[in-house]
């Protein structure tokens, strides 16, 4: 027998908890034929309404359900690094509670494992359903990232991905406290057979992320994954001194050819101003790093267990 965990993270999440289960366990025929065992990981991001009460109701009808409840919201990244933490699977699964990641993947998603890949990733082809501006500044994000990082970041991956327990022990080895794991996916390699899927809307429940959110979700993606922003400063320095060399010399040669009539206050506020915009963007844009690495060194945990059965 070969064990198969399924992590699932779940945030204020009541309505979906029990459809998730019963979602899943349309596979148990498939699991019992292929002989592999199952234990399911909900972990309970801090939520606030019933969704602890809804999973230990689930592990009193099977036991292969477990909690891992959060003392607090630690967010997404964070429950799926506990999920990876506390698994024990030969493989492991990483799955939304909404049942936008549909269970009904899994065998064939086995199936590409079968044949020798290490790992099974899933990304949707369409984004139907989602804000217009949302899917521009998405797929602008991606584009970006394509450009400025040398790790390989897919356009509208899902974080779904059944994993062998070799590329698990990979990603834990990873024990940074800024967490981008789109980006830490494609950072440890691995054989991975992509599989695409249409949009599925989200069930029940409204979505956690807003605009604002996954906007500085982008941003932590960017700084985790690239140092190219910081090179942007440099270069902008760079060019910046090489205009102020030019200008230099043109304001020696006026003076030399036309004396040194009292003029051009109105200039020299448009590139003060500008350059001193530039320069407090590129001290922003060191800051960014400099608070990621404070945040690093401090080593927090990047989770606070409550309860856990
Ligand atoms: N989630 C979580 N912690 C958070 C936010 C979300 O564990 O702080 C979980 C949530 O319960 C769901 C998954 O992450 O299972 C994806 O969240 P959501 O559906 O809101 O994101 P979307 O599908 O809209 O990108
Ligand atoms: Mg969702």
């Amino acid at each position: 027998m070969s064990l198969l965990s399924v992590i699932v993270p779940c945030y204020n999440e009541e309505q979906n908890v029990a459809d998730f289960y019963h979602e899943l366990v349309k596979n148990d025929a498939f699991f019992r034929e292929n002989e592999i065992d199952m234990e399911l990981l909900y972990i309970d991001d801090g939520s606030r309404d019933k969704t602890v009460e809804e999973v230990k109701k689930l592990r009193e009808l099977d036991e292969r359900v477990h909690l891992v409840s959060f003392s607090r919201n630690f967010g997404k990244e964070a429950a799926m690094y506990a999920g990876l933490k506390k698994s024990h699977g030969d493989y492991v699964v990483i799955m939304d509670v909404d049942l936008q990641d549909p269970p009904s993947l899994l065998p064939q998603m086995f199936g590409y494992l079968k044949e020798g890949y290490d790992s099974v990733a899933t990304r949707r082809v369409s984004r139907k359903g989602e804000p217009p501006v949302r899917s521009f500044f998405a797929r602008l994000f991606y584009r970006l990232m394509k450009k400025i990082s040398k790790t390989e970041i897919m356009d509208g991956a899902r974080d779904y991905r059944l994993m062998t327990r070799q590329m698990v022990d990979a990603i834990l080895a990873m024990e940074e406290y800024n967490r981008f794991t789109k980006g830490i996916f494609g950072w440890v390699g691995f054989q991975t057979k992509w599989i695409e899927y249409e949009n599925v809307e989200r069930v029940k429940g409204e979505t956690k992320w807003n605009f604002w959110k996954l906007f500085i979700y982008s941003l932590d993606g960017i700084a985790a994954f690239s140092t190219v922003p910081l090179m942007i400063a440099s270069l902008m320095g760079v060019l910046f001194c090489l205009f102020a060399f030019v200008f230099i010399i043109f304001i020696i040669v006026r003076k030399i050819l036309f004396g040194d009539p009292v003029a051009g206050w109105p200039s020299l506020v448009c590139i003060i101003s500008l350059a001193s915009g530039v320069q407090l963007f590129c001290l922003g844009i060191v800051g960014q790093y400099l608070a990621k690495t404070y945040m690093e060194v401090k080593k927090r945990p990047i989770y606070l267990v409550k309860e856990e059965i």
